[in-house]
């Protein structure tokens, strides 16, 4: 499809990074640019649109005005530090072309429809600038509150709520239909499609993650004079417990996914042993005990190892995803578009999260996974063909159709 790409490749160069990739963090100025861009196509195809007060976005196909309930497709424009073009962009995109394409069918068979549909744009979904991730997701499923998520701050202190005011989508016109169906379109992120050569997976639920950051806690000394022995090193206890956490993982052998992708050093000088050091480690997989198990160990272990060396530890903040399940129904009906469109179907659970996964705690949901070339993501080389963006695209259509002309 000539529109769905020229859209993904016009919103890929709002952000655009010298190596090809993507940075549009949460409420920034360039994320502004793409929700302005992304307003103005929803305006340019009739949609009404909505902005609810955690900038959530949507464009509205009324198709059935006597109906009070909405089908909602879409994803999330903001993208990490790395980015690539497809990740949330293409859901978004791809749903807007969808709900179009819904309506004109609808347009042609009156008297299908029997509840509207939208394209929405998620707030802050990735998590990279303010923690926790997927939150304008959380407020719209009223798990987390609109104040709690306006607190949440980035690395200058700066909160979510003061920075959706200074790019003006601290929106005031929320959605007023009922949702009754939410369904995702994605990028696997992954490479298990591509082992199988499928061309789309629905995803039955997702994997459980643990989010735990930890302080370490030594003492600051010269770099230069103070004995080895007497050092207490915070650098060294994290690296310790980064490698510990590799070793743990491998040891229970069961497939789990793990990683300490961030840190902090205090003072962070080259001439100050680092008296203080937070690592932000993950711990993923589909068994809650197995995840809970490797863990626990971990955990146990970095403590002994830090204090051998003088260093202690202290848990800042411990987050359990648990693993959890996605709409059955929706799962099925994926699954029976797919296959009346002679595509190769995948069923399994997804190890990153997504929109979907809060959305799941209030309306059924439903995600649909399309190959990610190599499996890479959160990278500036993410790559999807164009040909399996438009089996996805497919599916997606004809999945909103029949969600929104069923009987049930
Ligand atoms: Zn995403």
């Amino acid at each position: 499809m000539t529109e769905l790409r020229n859209l993904i490749t016009g919103f890929a160069a709002i952000g655009a990074t010298d190596d090809g990739g993507v940075c549009r963090l949460a409420a920034t100025a360039s994320d502004k640019q793409a929700r302005d861009l992304f307003l103005r196509e929803i305006g340019n195809r009739g949609l009404v649109p909505r902005i609810d007060g955690i900038g959530n976005m949507f464009g509205v196909a009324i198709i059935e005005p006597g109906s009070n309930d909405v089908v909602i497709t879409g994803s999330h424009l903001d993208s990490q530090p790395t980015g690539g073009r497809y990740d949330g962009a293409y859901g978004v995109l791809a749903g807007l072309l969808a709900v179009e394409e819904v309506r004109e069918r609808c347009l042609a068979n009156p008297g299908a429809a029997r509840r509207n549909l939208a394209v929405a744009n998620w707030t802050n979904e990735e998590g990279a600038r303010f923690q926790p991730s997927l939150t304008g997701s959380s407020v719209f499923a009223g798990s987390l509150s609109l104040q709690d998520a306006y607190a949440c701050t980035d690395g200058d202190g700066v909160t979510l709520g003061a920075a959706l005011a200074a790019i003006g989508y601290r929106g005031v016109t929320p959605l007023e239909y009922r949702p009754v169906r939410y369904v995702e379109l994605h990028v696997e992120q992954g490479d298990r499609l591509e082992q199988v050569s499928g061309d789309v997976a629905a995803v039955s639920g997702a994997w459980m993650t643990r989010k735990i950051s930890v302080v370490f806690e030594g003492d600051y000394s010269h770099t230069g004079p103070m004995p080895m022995a007497l050092r207490r090193d915070a650098l060294r206890a994290a690296a310790r417990a980064i490698e510990a956490l590799y070793v743990e993982v491998a040891r229970e052998n069961a497939g789990a996914h793990a990683s300490a992708a961030r840190i902090s050093v205090y003072p962070n000088s080259p001439n100050v042993v680092a008296g203080q050091a937070r690592v932000w480690f993950e711990i993923r997989h589909e068994d809650e005990a197995v995840v809970v198990a490797i863990s626990d160990r971990f955990l146990e272990r970095i403590e002994r190892e830090a204090r051998e060396i003088g260093v202690g530890i202290s848990i800042a903040a411990d987050e359990k995803r648990s693993a959890s399940s996605l709409d059955r129904d929706g799962v099925e009906m994926v699954r029976s578009v797919a296959r009346d469109l002679g595509l190769k179907i995948e069923t399994f659970k997804t190890i990153t999260g997504h929109d979907a996964l809060a959305i799941q705690k209030c309306v059924p949901a439903s995600l649909i996974f399309v190959p990610s070339e190599g499996g890479l993501s959160h990278n500036p080389r993410e790559f999807t063909t164009q040909d399996a963006l438009d089996k996805g695209y497919a599916v997606l259509a004809e999945t909103l159709w029949r969600m929104v002309t069923a009987r049930e």
